[in-house]
């Protein structure tokens, strides 16, 4: 078990978690960033109206986000961030600071949290809308 201290956790790793750590790396500020791997577009094999990317498949398109995060503010990693594959189960406010908790039972101290945990799609069971056959 861990114990983590940092300015920004930013929990989920898609793209609004990677968007979120690339202004942090810019500003040179350290950071947690949690994935559970659990992404809404899972499903599909391309990604469409991504500019400059048309057609990419969503893992790549995480994958050159996280490349271009260690290439240009990388210092052996994610610029001054940390890069988790976990789950955050617990998350509250202690004296003026969020504490988080991982599945593994490691916790987190942050200033700041982003939720970047983004949506889940519930659709009718109408058979032939995605994803029931
Ligand atoms: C079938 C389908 C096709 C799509 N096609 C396109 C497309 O062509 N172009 C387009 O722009 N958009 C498309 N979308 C929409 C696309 O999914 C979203 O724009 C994009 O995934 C949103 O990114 P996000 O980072 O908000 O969420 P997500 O990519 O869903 O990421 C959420 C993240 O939060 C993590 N998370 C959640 N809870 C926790 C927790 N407790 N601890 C740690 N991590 C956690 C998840 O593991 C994941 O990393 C499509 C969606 C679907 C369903």
């Amino acid at each position: 078990m861990s114990i983590t201290q940092t300015d920004l956790l930013i929990i989920g790793g898609g793209p609004a978690g990677l968007s979120t750590a690339t202004f942090f790396a810019r500003l040179n500020r350290p950071f947690t960033i949690y994935d559970s791997q659990l992404y809404r577009n899972a499903n599909s094999p391309e990604s469409h109206t991504i500019m400059a990317y048309d057609g990419i498949s969503p893992a790549e398109y995480r994958s050159k986000i996280q490349e271009e995060l260690a290439s240009l503010y990388g210092k052996g990693g994610l610029g001054n961030g940390v890069f988790r594959n976990g789950k955050i189960v617990s998350l509250e406010k202690v004296d003026g600071r969020f504490e988080a908790i991982d599945d593994d039972g490691n916790k987190v101290s942050a200033r700041k949290v982003v939720l970047a945990t983004g949506l889940k799609d519930i659709l009718p069971p109408i058979p032939g809308m995605y994803p029931y056959p």
